[in-house]
């Protein structure tokens, strides 16, 4: 391919390798002339956005280039997974902005879950991680929840400035981001892209009034989610599509749950108790003895154990993290993955592969 082509649309250099960088074209229309690429292919004709992942350098020149600008910021984060959607140098560039938090997939959690309780446990996150957000709007973008009260905080907080939504891959920008075209531009062919000095990639803009836009930002991936470890396929069967039904295991010490074959955790000490797994309905939990566990698992990968479905596992790329809950109720977090909700007093070692992040945090419910 020639390294010169560019896409007429945002400029990005064309490429066919990967879909979820910037430029690319199926390797069919390389040779054509005026190619434009898939993204702004299907921006310009479906008003339609599809979210391109940066590499964290790219990422981290539009974080600095974004700090110079006024505006507000819309932090798209994942109920699910707060830390694991979380971006690191977030504070640099929000400086004096107003930050909303937009804290999406909320159907995911338990419809009877206390909202405002939520809210409170978001803040508090947030000002643990040094950002203080000046609202937290919580929705669904693939359900429509909440949009509209975004809308209006969005409105309430802008004083006729830029809107600048960023966010991690995954979050679900993108799903929003359609979302909020839909509502606020509807079908009209009114949205153009703008280049960002200083990186590879042009912003897209929505139109909010006559003078200012919403920018939609590219995402970046997080490693340290269990989701980059998995085949698309096994993908469907993790990544939470409906209302998580929590499954609670009365377990005694010395026994073991396995998450499919990808984490395993022994309940060691703390007396007989409950662990409460929010994970996709679809994915297996299987109960054993910890003695038995390490060869269980050897043996039935892939088989009783999965996914991962073709028995693929690598298991010199396993890590033990050693946790004690300390606090009334903990959530242990596996990053991409789920929580278990766990009373104080118990011991745990979780087993998983060395760069998915294992952690405890306040819990959520
Ligand atoms: P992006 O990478 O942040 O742009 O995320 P996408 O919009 O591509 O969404 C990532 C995944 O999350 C997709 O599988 C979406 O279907 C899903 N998703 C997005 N919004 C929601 C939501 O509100 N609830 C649920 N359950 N899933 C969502």
């Amino acid at each position: 391919m020639s390294e010169h082509m560019k896409c007429i649309g945002c400029g990005a250099e064309l490429q066919s390798d990967d879909q979820n960088k910037p430029g690319y074209v199926p390797a069919s229309s390389l040779n054509k002339e005026d190619v434009i690429c898939k993204r702004c292919f299907r921006l310009k004709h479906y008003n339609e956005i599809q979210d391109v992942n940066m590499t964290s350098d790219d990422f981290l020149t539009m974080l600095n280039a974004l700090s110079n600008k006024e505006g507000i910021i819309v932090n798209v984060i994942d109920v699910f997974d707060f830390q694991g959607s979380w971006i690191n140098g977030l504070k640099r560039i929000v400086g004096n902005k107003k930050v909303i938090i937009a804290a999406n997939k909320m159907d995911l959690l338990p419809k009877l879950i206390n909202k405002r309780r939520v809210q409170l446990w978001i803040e508090k996150q947030a000002k643990s991680l040094g950002m203080k957000p000046d609202d937290v709007v919580l929705i669904s973008a693939q359900k429509n929840h909440g949009i509209d009260t975004l809308l209006e905080s969005i409105e309430s907080m802008r004083n006729g400035k830029d809107v600048y939504i960023v966010g991690t891959t995954n979050v679900g920008k993108s799903t929003l981001i359609n979302k909020l075209i839909e509502t606020s531009v509807g079908e009209k062919d009114v949205i153009t892209t703008s280049h960002f000095p200083g990186t590879t990639l042009d912003l897209i803009d929505i139109p909010l009034d006559d003078h200012s836009f919403m920018f939609d930002t590219p995402g970046i991936i997080q490693a340290h989610q269990m989701t980059h470890y998995v085949t698309d396929k096994e993908l469907k069967i993790i990544m939470p599509k409906q209302e998580i039904k929590p499954r609670n295991f009365q377990l005694n010490e010395g026994q073991t749950l396995f998450l499919g074959g990808l984490v395993r955790v022994d309940y060691v000490s703390g007396g007989r108790r409950s662990l409460n797994c929010f994970v996709s309905n679809l994915l297996h939990i299987h109960r054993t003895k910890t003695d038995n566990a390490q060869e269980l698992w050897h043996r039935q990968i892939g088989d009783l154990l999965t996914p991962p479905g073709n028995g693929e596992f690598d298991f010199d790329n396993v890590k033990k993290v050693q946790l004690s809950v300390k606090d009334e109720k903990q959530d242990i977090i596996i990053s991409g993955l789920g929580f278990i909700t766990v009373d104080k007093g118990a011991q745990i070692v979780v087993h998983a592969p060395k760069q998915v992040d294992v952690y405890l945090r306040p819990s959520i419910l």
